[in-house]
């Protein structure tokens, strides 16, 4: 195909570099408009988390667009959670029913680079530190603020895609719009990024091939594996109250709190205090709106359409799904953006809506039932339900991590599936003492086959 229109993205995180390659391969002219400088040259803070888990729709995107193979060397798989108690015992729970099912740990600022080097050598041209502060949505004139100099200047367009993340410049222009749905909800939680070194001889510190956690309650600690051997850690905290945020104001604060709380972690983490108060204490929201189009001068995408907080490791396989979609859709009618943008939003958007409350529920999930016995007793029964009825009862976690069974087909499922679990579970100390003919029975009434996408 060959196509002399030139497309306009705004955002060279992640979504951005990623369409912007695959809709340069089809002999569009694309050019990507970044606010931040070329994180290649200076080094720039990657921001949003130092590390992200990758699963099966991420991966399939990455597939699609001939990137993931040469990803292994910079992806750490990981098989499950490993639970660190407070008296720093350990628990493994797999998160898929082999080793087939895994969650890949990555640099955020290593995906990014690969992507953005992917897209241009594909001929996409990124333009760094040109920020959108608007744009003209009838006649596509979109502006610019070179961040270096200052100084402004109007760029004419014809199709806009907004991958400029949770905060959108280009969504909050559609905020202008007559009838435009917005919600936003912030959680009363905030994010706060640490980091495990690595030992000696760049050796990992703790089990190389699993998720840490350290559930407590109504907050947790995770650590994810990087290449380099060290781990990116994400303290998860109420803004405010007993075990909060506002609590932590000194060295010391930080100090007690962390031997008292993540007892061994802390003796991993010998830069805790510097990191502690160098690194922002990030807010978590979920942005929801419609329509996400301008009949087919602009498109909202990724983040920008749809931030989701993070407990379901989802908002970038969700919004690298987005991108599969909408080259389906254009490989599907051609350059078409009015039925190309309208159809994608239609398909997408049910879904997108799913994984932000799914995202919100898993929340609870990790910093707490994670310790309940008879939560990892469920979990055990939910593989060897999988493993005897696989096509009707596949846990809710692998609906969404390794398959891409629609977001909202794994939500309503999940709700079946959770009332059955329930039933069986009742009373129940083992696997080995479910009663399978109830089962049999409750899983073949409520649950039809599932269609698995490849
Ligand atoms: C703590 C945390 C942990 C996470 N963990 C995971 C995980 O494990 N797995 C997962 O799948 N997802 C995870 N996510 C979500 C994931 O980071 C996002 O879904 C993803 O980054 C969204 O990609 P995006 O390209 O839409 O937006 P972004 O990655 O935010 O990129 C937006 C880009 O637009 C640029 N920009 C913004 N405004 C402008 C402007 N006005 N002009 C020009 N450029 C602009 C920004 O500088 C940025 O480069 C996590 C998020 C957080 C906060």
């Amino acid at each position: 195909m060959t196509q002399a229109e030139t497309i306009t993205l705004i955002g060279a995180g992640l979504n951005g570099p990623l369409l912007a390659l695959e809709l340069a391969k089809r002999g569009f002219k694309v050019k990507i408009f970044e606010r931040r400088p070329d994180m290649r040259c200076v080094r720039v803070s990657a921001g949003r988390s130092i590390n992200l888990a990758l699963s099966t729709r991420g991966i399939h995107a990455l597939s699609q667009a001939g990137l993931w193979n040469d990803m292994h060397k910079i992806i750490i798989p990981m098989k499950g959670r490993m639970m660190h108690s407070a008296s720093s015992e350990l628990t493994f729970q797999p998160y898929g029913k082999d080793e087939s099912e895994v969650i890949n740990s990555i640099s955020r600022a290593n995906l990014n680079i690969a992507l953005m080097d992917a897209a241009e050598a594909a001929g996409v041209k990124i333009f760094f530190q040109q920020r959108c502060t608007g744009i003209d949505l009838k006649a596509g004139a979109l502006q610019l603020r070179d961040e270096r100099s200052g100084t402004d200047r109007v760029v004419e367009t014809n199709v806009v895609i907004g991958c400029d993340g949770s905060a959108s410049a280009i969504r909050n222009e559609m905020l202008k719009l007559n009838r435009f749905n917005f919600s936003q909800q912030y959680l009363d939680y905030g994010y706060k990024e640490l980091t495990i070194p690595a030992g000696p001889e760049g050796k990992h510190v703790l089990e190389i091939n699993a998720l840490h956690i350290w559930p407590r309650g109504n907050y947790m600690l995770i650590a994810l594996p990087n290449v380099d051997g060290t781990f990116g850690c994400i303290l998860f905290l109420p803004f405010e109250g007993p075990d909060s945020f506002d609590r932590l104001s000194t060295a010391s604060d930080v100090q007690n709190f962390f031997h008292s709380r993540f007892p061994d972690a802390v003796t991993l983490m010998s830069d805790l205090v510097n990191n502690f108060f160098a690194n922002p204490t990030g807010a978590m929201v979920t942005v929801k709106c419609s329509p996400w189009h301008v009949e087919g001068r602009v498109l909202l995408l990724g983040d920008a359409a749809h931030a989701i907080v993070p407990f379901f490791g989802q908002g970038i396989n969700c919004g690298f799904e987005d991108c599969t979609c909408l080259l389906e859709l254009l490989d599907r009618y051609g350059p078409d953006w009015i039925r190309i943008f309208a159809e994608l939003e239609h398909a997408r958007r049910v879904n997108t809506d799913a994984i932000a409350d799914l995202a919100v529920e898993n929340f609870v999930e990790m910093r707490d039932r994670v310790a309940d016995p008879r939560f990892l007793l469920r979990k055990k029964v939910e593989l060897a339900l999988e493993a005897r009825f696989p096509k009707n009862f596949v846990p809710k976690y692998a609906m969404v991590t390794f398959h891409r069974i629609p977001y909202s087909v794994a939500l309503s499922r999940g709700i079946a599936q959770e009332r059955i679990l329930a039933d069986l579970c009742a009373g129940v100390d083992r696997v080995e003492d479910l009663d399978w003919n109830k089962a049999d029975q409750l899983i073949h009434a409520e649950l039809t086959p599932l269609e698995m996408a490849s």
